[in-house]
């Protein structure tokens, strides 16, 4: 097993979902970790302490170019430096292009791809000074592909790929490498609420919503799972991962081999 012990992970949006499933992955690795995100910070916080990590969290917003600046530093205060940086924290908005309300297109471009650069610009002249660092951009299948209604998710997710080739090219000669994942459906808070809307829209159970949806798009008609991405994530951190560079990894159940 990956021995992440002595290392720092910072997890964005890591309170709920893919990103608190990262974070335990890590934790259970051995790494020091950083939290960000709402809700149920103290249940994430005792989630990934369960496994003796030390972890604190940081409320930063990622629309915030100077919280997120601060977010960094301060794990840098509490540990030394970000060595493993997971771009994690999204949020969706699903609405034909024509009405897609600009708020949230903005919102969107914010969190889904902006909040990335400033991390990464943030945390990698530590990495650089170390030597060693994991930069992993939670993409998605859309990053590779479109669908109807997703326009800012998909630019965004899109975005967020070319940067993760643009990040690897300048670090190639270095021991730091920067690749995306990008998941199909994962039964989270974000895909719940979507479930929810093709119900009510369709005035169908929840359970028949969620099958429409993985029937759509997901060949295998299962979610991926969190741990799933987790042990992904852990692979890139060992050294299994050091050619790994400016990848497109897709997790996704047969979806983009469509
Ligand atoms: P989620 O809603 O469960 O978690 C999102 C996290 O981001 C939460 O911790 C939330 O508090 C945090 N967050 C939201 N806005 C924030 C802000 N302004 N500042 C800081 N944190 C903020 O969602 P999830 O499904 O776990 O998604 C995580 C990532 O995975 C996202 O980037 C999403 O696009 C991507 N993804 C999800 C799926 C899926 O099917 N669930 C598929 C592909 C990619």
């Amino acid at each position: 097993m990956t021995d992440l012990k002595g290392r720092t992970a910072l997890i964005t949006g890591s309170t709920s979902g893919i990103g608190l499933g990262i974070a335990r992955t890590l934790a259970d690795a051995g790494a020091n970790i950083v939290l960000n995100g709402y809700g149920d910070v103290a249940g994430a916080l005792s989630t990934v302490q369960s496994s003796g990590a030390a972890a604190i969290h940081h409320p930063a917003d990622m629309r915030q170019p100077q919280q997120i600046e601060a977010m960094v530093h301060a794990a840098a205060e509490r540990f030394g430096g970000v060595d493993i940086l997971v771009n994690n924290a999204g949020i969706q908005h699903v609405a034909p292009v024509e009405s897609f309300p600009p708020d949230s297109w903005d919102a969107i471009l914010a969190i889904n791809l902006t909040s990335s650069f400033h991390t990464i610009r943030h945390a990698l002249p530590g990495m650089r000074a170390r030597g060693w660092g994991r930069i992993v951009n939670i993409a998605s299948v859309h990053g590779l592909v479109g669908s109807a209604g997703k326009s800012a998710y998909v630019a965004a997710k899109h975005g967020l790929v070319g940067l993760t080739k643009v990040t690897a090219l300048e670090t190639a000669r270095t021991g730091i490498t920067c690749n995306a994942i990008c998941p199909g459906f994962v039964l989270t808070p974000l895909v719940a609420q979507q479930i929810a809307d093709i119900a009510a829209k369709d005035d169908i159970s929840r359970n028949a919503a969620q099958q429409r949806l993985l029937a759509e798009k997901q060949p295998s008609g299962q979610f991926v799972t969190p741990e799933q991405l987790g042990n992904l994530v852990l692979t890139l951190c060992s050294p299994l991962g050091a050619e790994i560079r400016g990848a497109a990894l897709a997790m996704d159940g047969g979806w983009t081999a469509q």
